[in-house]
């Protein structure tokens, strides 16, 4: 099975995808994960993407399809996979066709995050992440069960800088005009799944749950919806 995640900065992919991959044994790629783990470990990665992730902006095509290309010619995907922040441009998503064309592979699903720029706002001025492991909170709706310290491996938590309100409303704006044509792209080839992300983290889980469940059972997409999210 082979998924993708899309939608907003914010609308709760990062917090859904990584209790999925578990559960599923899916190969998690998140490109957001490792352009920072880049940026940490000051590679000419890193210290390329760095000026676009501090501002807001997209980290250029050439760029990110290169390092997703490398994370998906890992060994670990065979089983499955699941995309997450990649694609968000129609070459990126364009590339990931010819990728997995050439790898005899389809994509099952493309999961749209539907979810308003309040909430988003709201959830990423409270979102905390683990500098160590990279795990995610939020103070009010998922809180640590000690303050500033991850549940999973103790690491310490931080505010990411690009969750400060100015650059979340650029991402808002850079979401619009770059990313959220693939919805079109996606719907047309009958691949999107819209998730109301608008829900507690736990309602949207549930939802997921039984619309990936609903994929196995109906590889052939003729499966109605289930409760919840709609194919469109
Ligand atoms: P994304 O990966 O889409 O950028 P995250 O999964 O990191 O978003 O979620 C952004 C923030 O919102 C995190 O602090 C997370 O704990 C919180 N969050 C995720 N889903 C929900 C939800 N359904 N309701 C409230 N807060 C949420
Ligand atoms: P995320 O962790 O998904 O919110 O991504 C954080 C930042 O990394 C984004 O605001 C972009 O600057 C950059 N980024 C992540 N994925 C991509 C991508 N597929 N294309 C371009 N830039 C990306």
């Amino acid at each position: 099975m082979r998924l993708v995640f899309l939608g907003p900065p914010g609308a709760g992919k990062g917090t859904q995808a990584t209790v999925q991959a578990e559960k599923r044994a899916l190969h998690y790629i998140a490109t957001g994960d490792e352009l920072r783990k880049a940026i940490a470990a000051g590679t000419p990665l890193g210290e390329q993407a760095k000026a676009y992730t501090d501002s807001g902006q997209l980290v250029p095509d050439d760029l990110i399809i290169e390092l997703f290309k490398d994370l998906l010619g890992k060994p670990g995907s065979e089983g499955g996979a699941l995309f997450d922040g990649f694609p968000r441009t129609l070459p990126q998503a364009e590339a990931l066709d010819r990728m997995l064309e050439e790898g005899g592979k389809t994509l099952d699903a493309v999961f749209y995050f539907d979810v308003i720029d309040e909430a988003v706002v709201h959830r990423l001025s409270g979102r905390r992440v683990c500098r160590r492991c990279g795990a995610t909170y939020h103070v009010v709706y998922k809180a640590p069960r000690q303050e500033g310290v991850c549940d999973k491996c103790g690491g310490e938590l931080y505010q990411r800088d690009d969750d400060l309100p100015e650059t979340v409303r650029n991402r808002l704006r850079v979401y619009q005009a770059q990313t959220a044509a693939l919805l079109d792209y996606y719907r047309d080839r009958g691949l999107l799944v819209r998730i109301d992300a608008g829900k507690a983290i736990d309602d949207v889980g549930q939802m997921l749950d039984d619309a990936i469940d609903a994929l196995g059972d109906h590889s052939d997409h003729t499966g109605g919806p289930a409760a919840g999210q709609e194919r469109l």
